[in-house]
């Protein structure tokens, strides 16, 4: 089979490490790639969001299948312009894609779905929305309708946080266009994970698990990143539960979504709080996450490409999907000054020593190659250190060991990865 995979990131890396074992596997093409991907296959200068780039260079090569890995090129339609060129892709259409890319939507689906969901409020206009919260009360979260890069959520613990929040997205436009309408929503509290399923129209298996932590700093302080390190599974939330939270949480959206007919094709992503009612859906993603499937990836058994070409044909019914029992985690280095402005340029050395080390694997992200061939930084979150263990607490003691080998002084990262994990395990 040729495959050209779509991304750029640590997530796409480990992808692209799994699809290379495959025996399906010809060619591999990776667009735009970096230094870790271009070992696995060819990279290819074409921006993820570049559906026309991405579609010439798929006929042009004589693609079989087209993987996205980030929301970008299935917010842009990839999924719609392969089906047109007749390529097949294993991701959800434009249509489908909603489901990330509007949080109205998403209410609107689980609302008709009876998906367990928190109480939620939309508003287009900031007078409305105030008196709303005024009532409510606090703990309450204000939320931009549309896609902010994670900066659209606030947890306002007071009303003074939640009108703050009202007050920028809607009458001073700090988000622009996607702050214009808000969702507000009542404040969930318990433990929080993410859990992944290949679906094809009214079909979900299970993929797994993961947590992953959000916050730059140590003991979740500091500002929202797009994530600095993940452990699979989280602690408590077994197979059986998994299943169970498939049952309740997705496949009664594939349902609607299918009843809809903008019927959901590809890998979705439940973001879920875990309360003491049940889980409750927070968010769907219509991909893999990062850092999440890296710490996923590196447990699987079964062939990721058989299962990606089967979500893409719908015929979901025979794939096996088999982990390794153990646990891993990853843990992000990402370049000083992130999530701000990075410190770019910095050389890394001895990933090779890293990736030496027992059980672990080092994927790239925000790398480039310099005029030397050396490795540098090259953008805000650089690279995964992951690593699998018999425990959680071996897996991260491994990584750990790893990330210090690595040579990077412009690197920083979260020194307790899986603290909250261990420390529920007891
Ligand atoms: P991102 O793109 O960063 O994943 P997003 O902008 O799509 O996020 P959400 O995932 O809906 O937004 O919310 C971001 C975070 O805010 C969640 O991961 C969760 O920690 C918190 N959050 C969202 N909704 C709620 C809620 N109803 N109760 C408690 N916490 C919430």
């Amino acid at each position: 089979m040729r495959v050209l995979l779509v991304g750029s990131g640590g997530r796409e890396h480990a992808m692209a490490t799994a699809i290379a074992r495959s025996p399906l596997l010809d060619t591999l093409f990776i667009a735009p790639g970096n230094p870790g991907t271009a070992a696995l296959g060819t990279n290819c200068d074409i921006r993820a969001d570049d559906v026309p780039g991405l579609i010439a260079l798929a006929q042009r090569e004589r693609i079989d299948l087209v993987i996205p890995g980030p929301e970008a090129p299935l917010v842009a339609g990839i999924a719609d312009a392969c089906r047109q060129a007749g390529i097949a892709c294993a991701g959800p259409t434009q249509a489908a894609a909603a489901l990330e890319g509007s949080k109205t939507f998403t209410k609107e689906v689980c609302d008709a779905a009876g998906i367990p969901t928190a109480r939620w409020a939309r508003f287009d206009a900031a007078e409305p929305a105030l008196d709303y919260v005024r009532r409510h009360g606090a703990p309450v979260v204000v939320k931009a309708d549309g896609l902010a890069a994670g900066k659209g959520v606030v947890v306002a613990l007071d009303l003074a946080q939640a009108e703050q929040a009202i007050t920028d997205m809607m009458t001073e436009g700090t988000l622009g266009q996607a702050g214009q309408s808000v969702v507000i929503e009542d404040c969930l509290m318990g433990d929080e994970v993410s859990l992944f399923a290949f679906c094809a129209g009214e079909t979900a298996v299970l993929i797994g698990a993961a947590q992953d932590h959000k916050r730059i700093g140590d003991n979740d302080t500091g500002p929202n990143t797009g994530g600095m390190g993940a452990v699979s599974p989280p602690a408590g939330f077994d197979r059986a539960r998994q299943e169970a939270a498939l049952d309740l949480l997705v496949r009664p959206m594939l349902r609607e979504m299918a009843r809809r007919d903008t019927p959901f094709t590809g890998i979705i992503f439940a973001g879920l709080m875990l309360t003491q009612d049940g889980p409750q859906l927070i968010e769907y993603n219509v991909r893999l996450g990062d850092p999440e499937a890296q710490a996923l990836l590196i447990r699987l058994q079964s062939d990721l490409l058989a299962a990606l070409a089967a979500v893409a044909a719908g015929q979901l019914e025979q794939t096996d999907i088999r982990f390794s029992t153990q646990a891993s985690i990853s843990v992000v280095m990402a370049a000083r000054g992130y999530p701000g402005k990075p410190v770019t340029g910095g050389v890394i050395r001895n990933i090779d020593a890293a990736n030496a080390l027992p059980g672990v694997q080092v994927f790239q992200a925000g790398t480039k190659l310099d005029s030397h061939g050396e490795i540098v930084a090259a953008g805000g979150r650089v690279l995964s250190v992951c690593a699998t263990g018999d425990t959680l607490e071996q897996a991260r003691d491994r990584a750990y060991a790893a990330v210090k080998v690595i040579d990077w002084p412009d690197g920083i990262y979260r020194h307790d990865i899986g603290q909250r994990a261990l420390a529920a395990q007891g």
